[in-house]
């Protein structure tokens, strides 16, 4: 597997182009910003892009689909049915963070509606990428219709916003839930294994087994 981290937005969200480097099949997960780049590292490496790959609607995620979109239409939108409402809703997203409208601009959170999601992802549907093979767990807490998905031979998972180095996700924001939040991570992410590599939204890489023993949202009930 092949994975480029790309960090984007003001919210240093980590966008990733994953691989198979057997067939150069790949997928851009949660394109922020940077389509330009993106697209063009794509191009350079050969890549055929079958799909943007959405883990969440929030608007760090899903900021750069339109523009990726635009260069590369045939590809498919992937995001849960549940989240479909905060996708479409982008242009109005950063007023859920409180920021004014008058604001929009200077900050560069000005967004166009996004283009038209081709699927949804099935809770449990195997995701297949020229050889690899992605599990898809429906993972609602941090927005009802966060997915995380995990390719299990290569012991790699990307979680989006569900869990981070040290941390995990905030559920304050609407249809936000820390009950659904910590039960999506105990009973669906934490089990994949303690030395499964975790790719999260933001920030370094963990792995499971670490944030069990040291994340303090996690290490009191291990
Ligand atoms: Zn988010
Ligand atoms: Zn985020």
């Amino acid at each position: 597997m092949i994975i480029e981290t790309f960090v984007t937005t003001a919210f240093q969200q980590n966008t990733r182009v994953v691989a198979c480097e057997r067939t150069l099949k790949a997928i851009c997960i949660d394109p922020g910003g940077r389509a330009y780049e993106i697209a063009e590292y794509i191009r350079r490496n050969n890549f055929d892009l079958q799909a943007i790959a959405l883990t969440h609607g929030h608007l760090d995620h899903v900021g750069g689909v339109a523009d990726l979109h635009r260069i590369f239409p045939n590809v498919e939108i992937i995001l849960h049915k549940e989240d479909e409402p905060l996708y479409y809703a982008l242009p109005e997203q950063p007023l859920f963070l409180g920021i004014p409208r008058m604001s929009f601009a200077s900050l560069g959170l000005e967004f166009e509606t996004p283009p038209k999601v081709t699927r949804n992802w099935e809770d449990k549907e195997i995701y297949k990428l020229g050889l690899l093979e992605f599990e898809i767990r429906h993972c609602p807490g941090h927005t009802p219709g966060h997915v995380v998905m995990c390719e299990r031979r290569e012991k790699k998972i990307f979680v989006g916003d569900c869990l981070f180095a040290g941390s995990i996700g905030r559920t304050d924001f609407p249809g936000g839930s820390y009950e659904k939040l910590m039960d999506s991570i105990l009973n669906k992410i934490l089990p994949f294994g303690d030395d499964v590599v975790v790719y999260s939204g933001h920030g370094p890489e963990t792995t499971i087994g670490k944030e069990k023993r040291t994340n303090p949202f996690l290490n009191a009930l291990f």
